[in-house]
């Protein structure tokens, strides 16, 4: 299920991130608590009334050392090509200038809607400076403050009422989506190509919604599955492309639209930081999630090579200890046959259901044999175990006081959960509830 998308645009310092965080809030992201890995906000979840969407900030999309309107017309490019709705931010201070008039050009040109907000009206005595924006042609100018968060419903009022409305065709059906996510030249296009070349008479491209993404279906031995379009997939020869960030904002949105996501490391070069970054995004996901050793024709191996690059995927990958790995080349084929079943092996346990009575039962052997913990003489009891949701599966625990799950208890109950149902290549959740609640 797909969300729909707005792109905040504007010059440097009119206000762009502290709009931003101001509308997507405090999320937490388990991304950030990893060593090494500082989160890009430049996209993120949001909710307003009663709409989920996603907020990208194109001005986190660094575009190297281009001039001031080049890399003005590049986010503007950006949120065209990403986006339903554009956020178009002006500093109601500062009056209209040249890159102000370029971007609306560019976004009046696109079609899309966009909605105007005049930043920085910390007060009713500025009100009028947002007047002047009316010439640039682009509707009505909202007047707003980032950094006191007034306006700010208006502005998403006026966002919310041009979403297009909800698809409801991409859910509900017995349909694998799945991505090939991870940094350049990985092998993500040759492996899509390797996969679809045997499959060429069934493929067909489904036409993206708003944005031109190609996703791609086949049936493969009586499963229907679509692969999700993702950078480095359909380029298009544009400077944006070659980004870090932009490729991190690309495979943001894929591993959203994926049931399963596969991160795919280099054998040749191993495993670096921005792999790292790109996996704990898949995991934060909640999705299915299996790791491709791809160009494994182009090492020089004996009978321990894979076992050893096996280990050093474990070390950096420590949350992804659910995730199956292979090893495989795009360019020799060798091995991607064993991709699809385990693909729909995956995406089958990401929904899979568990009986309650069966779950309880577990849960409460492992509890014999592993007696809950306690915290100052009280000590946690749980009553009754039910699994409230899929994808991924997740384990409501109905306790006396939430507080008394620890975390190694519950991966302790995690692994005990995993040792019995398999559960292979999905995360599970397992969230403590006050009983009664
Ligand atoms: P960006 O470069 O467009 O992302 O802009 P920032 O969000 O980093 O903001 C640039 C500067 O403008 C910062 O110093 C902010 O504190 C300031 N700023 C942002 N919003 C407002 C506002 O509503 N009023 C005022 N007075 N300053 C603001
Ligand atoms: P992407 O940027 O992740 O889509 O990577 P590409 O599919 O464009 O591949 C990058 C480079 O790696 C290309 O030169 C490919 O020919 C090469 N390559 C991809 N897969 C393999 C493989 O399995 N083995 C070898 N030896 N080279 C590969």
């Amino acid at each position: 299920m797909s969300k729909p998308v707005m792109a905040i645009v504007g010059r440097p310092n009119v206000g762009k991130s502290t709009i931003f965080n101001r509308i997507v809030g405090d999320r937490v992201s388990i991304v950030e608590d990893m060593p090494g890995v500082t989160r890009d906000r430049i996209y993120s979840s949001a909710e307003w009334l009663n709409h989920e969407f996603n907020v990208i900030d194109t001005g986190g999309i660094e575009i190297g050392d281009e001039p001031l309107l080049v890399q003005m017309r590049q986010q503007a490019e950006i949120s065209i090509d990403e986006a339903d709705v554009i956020v178009f931010i002006v500093d109601g201070r500062e009056g209209i200038t040249a890159a102000d008039e370029e971007v609306a050009k560019l976004l009046f040109r696109s079609n899309k809607p966009v909605v105007l907000g005049v930043n920085k009206i910390d007060n009713p005595e500025r009100q009028e400076l947002i007047y002047e924006f009316y010439s640039l042609g682009i509707g009505e100018p909202i007047a707003i403050s980032g950094a006191h968060g007034l306006g700010l419903g208006d502005l998403l009022d006026a966002v919310v009422r041009h979403f297009p409305d909800r698809k409801t065709d991409e859910e509900d059906d017995d349909t694998i989506r799945f991505s090939l996510i991870g940094r350049p030249n990985v092998g993500k296009s040759s492996l899509v190509n390797s996969i679809l070349g045997k499959e060429r008479v069934i493929v067909s491209n489904i036409a993206g919604t708003t944005r031109d993404a190609i996703d791609t279906e086949f049936i493969k031995d009586g499963q229907k599955f679509v692969i999700i379009d993702t950078a480095g997939m359909r380029k298009k020869g544009k400077v944006y492309e070659s980004t870090e960030k932009y490729s991190v904002l690309r495979a943001l949105r894929a591993i959203e639209r994926s049931d399963v996501v596969c991160v795919v490391l280099n054998a040749e070069e191993g495993i670096i930081e921005q792999d790292k970054k790109v996996a704990g995004y898949a995991h934060e996901a909640g999705k299915g999630v299996i790791i491709i050793v791809n160009k494994w024709d182009a090492i020089e191996k004996d009978d321990k090579t894979m076992k050893e690059f096996e280990q050093k995927v474990r070390d950096h990958f420590l949350y992804l200890n659910y995730a199956p790995i292979i090893f495989v080349s795009a360019k020799t084929k060798q091995r991607l046959h064993t991709l699809y079943p385990l693909i729909a092996q995956v995406a089958e346990n990401h929904s899979l259901r568990i009986q309650t009575n069966v779950l309880n039962d577990v849960v409460m052997d492992a509890v014999a044999m592993n007696p809950t913990p306690t915290d100052n003489g009280k000590r946690l009891k749980i009553n009754y175990v039910t699994q409230v949701a899929i994808k991924p599966p997740t384990i409501a625990l109905f306790v006396n006081d939430p507080e008394l799950l620890h975390f190694s208890y519950r991966r302790f109950l995690e692994n005990k959960i995993r040792e019995t149902f398999g559960f292979i290549g999905t995360p599970i959740r397992i969230v403590a509830r006050k009983k009664n609640e």
